[in-house]
């Protein structure tokens, strides 16, 4: 009911689901992603993949419920996210072999004391099967896309806003060094910066 309503404003859903049912449910109803999607069988991933949802299957949130500290910390939370991380990883490998769409994402509050990263979900990706471009992609062009930001963001190209990271080494040799950012460019204005540059 929420999609069909939104929908009637053009407002796109994420769903966040890990079960099954109410993913289909949610795919079946137009949602344009969900999130999540640990249980999700190969029959829903199929109908993902026929229909254009996104999957953002946020394993670095799971992966902080089973550590002490982050914004996740708890016995009963490191039990469920133990469970749920090899379930999680072969949805993502079976959805990323019948290719639907694949953004990264977290679910929790991203503050400077957050250690669940987008770049530690780029390097999960990479050691389940993506290559580094395909991580980098699934973080940039393809979230872009997903946020209905694509004509503005995660390419550089002309007339695009200069979103931009420095990282220390070529991320398409190691997917980690994406985590060391030492300059964030934000639409061409320097965010943060790191290294003083020029000084000896
Ligand atoms: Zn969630």
């Amino acid at each position: 009911m929420i999609v069909q309503e939104a929908r009637k404003r053009n407002v796109p859903v994420m769903i966040h689901a890990h079960g099954d049912e109410g993913a289909r449910a949610a795919v079946l109803a137009g949602a344009k992603s969900i999130e999540h999607g640990t249980f999700l069988s190969d029959e829903t991933l199929r109908l993902m993949k026929e229909r254009g949802t996104f999957l953002v299957p946020t394993f670095i949130t799971l992966e902080d419920l089973t550590q002490p500290g982050g914004d996740y910390t708890g016995p009963v939370l490191e039990l469920r996210g133990k469970f749920m991380m090899p379930q999680a990883e072969k949805v993502f490998k079976k959805a990323f072999s019948l290719g639907v769409k694949i953004a990264t994402g977290a679910d929790n509050s991203y503050t400077a004391n957050t250690t669940s990263r987008i770049s530690l979900e780029c390097a999960h990706f990479v050691r389940m099967g993506m290559s580094p471009f395909e991580a980098i992609q699934a973080a940039t062009i393809i979230s872009a896309e997903l946020l209905g930001v694509e004509k503005n963001t995660g390419k550089i190209e002309k007339d695009f806003e200069a979103d931009m990271i420095l990282v220390p080494g070529n991320p398409l040799e190691e997917i980690r060094f994406l985590q060391d950012a030492l300059m964030v460019i934000s639409n061409g204005n320097i965010a943060l910066k790191r290294i003083p540059f020029g000084k000896k």
